[in-house]
């Protein structure tokens, strides 16, 4: 690369954002990492380790060790509380910032209270930051001028209440799977909302707001088998005498080793091929739910303590906002489309790349691996890697 020092602004510091500075400011390249929200880590900072006797690859840790890598890195300035609100070409990009329109935290500005909000992201980022200079939080910078952008402004997981008939947000002891890895991440196992006891008989349902004809959302996740797989078992390792069953359409590959691990699960749980529609209230907090056998169509009544919603990966609500702002285009279903079809970080837009989950679900590993991608495709572009 020239000895004029590049600069690229990432937009999202989630797993995909993280990575991909990272993998710049390794090249030299100096980084603006602007997140919206007051923390870093985006939503897999949340989950829980999944570790039994052995390690199951979910990924949740990398994300703490991503985050410890830009926090130590000198030349990647962080930006939290602020987002892009405008953008001019001007063979590079002028970058106008602005206060977030996610709520801040109610504490004077100043980078540690506001990752107090944050306790996961915060204690990661002061912990190993020798940098402290660098996370500007909540303090929009001046205009920033840049020669790249990647976009990495992630996901949001789907509305439960929008699946009214499973009475989420109503029947304390129906939980998202979001829920269900803070609830693990928090308190070291899962517990029942309504009064803390551990329960006895769990359902996870599959395909919450994922594959739903009803809803327009035609798409798989891919993450909800395996989350939901992998806490089932992490359950059953902390309480083998505990039902649980997963009501499901297919089952979601969940990785390396995945036959050996799905046998174990159909051992360790019941597979029910039938997707419930109602889940009812009972005495106790306990819940009932209807489902037809696979064999012959048989109601079967089924009681439980706990009901998990598995909601899979939708598009960023700011979507539009962001496309029309970097003029670039959303695909059929609201991620962000890449403009090549053998370069998905690609965009219509020369110089702006995709990483993560804006180009559509994923998992940790493979935003991570998208990010690398984007990350190298930036430096090709400008003209530093072959
Ligand atoms: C319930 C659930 C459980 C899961 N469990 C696992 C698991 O165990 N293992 C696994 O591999 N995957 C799991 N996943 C998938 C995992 O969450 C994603 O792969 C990962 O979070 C994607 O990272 P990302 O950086 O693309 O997006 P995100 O995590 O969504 O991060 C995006 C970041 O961008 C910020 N942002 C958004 N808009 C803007 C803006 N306009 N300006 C600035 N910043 C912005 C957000 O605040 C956020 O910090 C799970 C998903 C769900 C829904
Ligand atoms: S990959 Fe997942 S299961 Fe393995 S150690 Fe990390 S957090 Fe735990
Ligand atoms: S990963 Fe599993 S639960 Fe999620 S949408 Fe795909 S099939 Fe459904």
């Amino acid at each position: 690369m020239s000895a004029d020092p590049k600069k690229v602004m990432v937009i999202g510091g989630g797993i995909a954002g993280l990575t991909a500075a990272w993998e710049l400011s390794k090249c030299g390249v100096a980084v603006d990492l602007v997140e919206k929200s007051d923390h870093l880590g985006g939503h897999a900072i949340q989950y829980c380790c999944k570790a039994t006797e052995e390690c199951r690859q979910c990924g949740a840790c990398s994300v703490e060790k991503m985050l410890k890598n830009v926090v130590e890195a000198p030349n990647i300035n962080v930006h939290c509380g602020v987002e892009v609100g405008r953008v001019a070409r001007n063979g590079g990009f002028e970058v106008g910032l602005q206060a977030s329109s996610v709520a801040a935290p109610a504490v004077a500005p100043g980078c540690d209270q506001r990752y107090e909000s944050n306790p996961l992201a915060c204690a990661a980022a002061r912990k190993f930051s020798k940098n402290n200079a660098a996370l500007d939080c909540g303090r929009a910078p001046a205009d920033l001028t840049v020669d790249a952008i990647i976009l990495a402004s992630g996901f949001a997981p789907f509305d439960a209440t929008r699946k009214g008939t499973y009475n989420y947000g109503k029947l304390p002891n129906v939980v998202t799977g979001l829920e269900l890895e803070r609830g693990v991440r928090a308190n070291g196992r899962v517990l029942r909302p309504s009064d803390g006891q551990a329960p006895a008989k769990v359902a996870f349902i599959q395909c919450v707001g994922s594959r739903d004809e009803r809803l327009g959302n035609l798409w798989c996740s891919h993450v909800c088998c395996p989350y939901a797989l992998r806490v089932s078992e992490l359950m059953k390792h902390h309480n083998p005498e505990i039902e649980i069953t997963v009501f499901y359409m297919d089952i979601q590959n969940t990785g390396n080793n995945f036959p050996a691990f799905y046998e174990k699960c159909k051992q360790d749980l019941q597979f029910v091929r039938n997707i419930p529609v109602d889940v009812y209230p009972m005495e106790n907090d306990r819940l009932r739910m209807r489902y037809t056998t696979e064999s012959d169509g048989t109601p079967v009544d089924a009681e439980f303590d706990m009901v998990v919603l598995s909601i899979g990966i939708m598009p960023g609500l700011d979507n539009q906002r962001i496309a029309t702002l970097l003029e670039i285009g959303l695909d059929a279903d609201g991620f962000f489309q890449s403009a090549e079809r053998f370069n998905r970080t690609a965009t219509a837009n020369n110089g702006i790349f995709l990483a993560g989950t804006v180009g559509g679900p994923k998992t940790i590993a493979a935003s991570m691996a998208h990010a690398g991608q984007a990350a190298y495709e930036a430096m090709k572009y400008l003209g530093g890697a072959e």
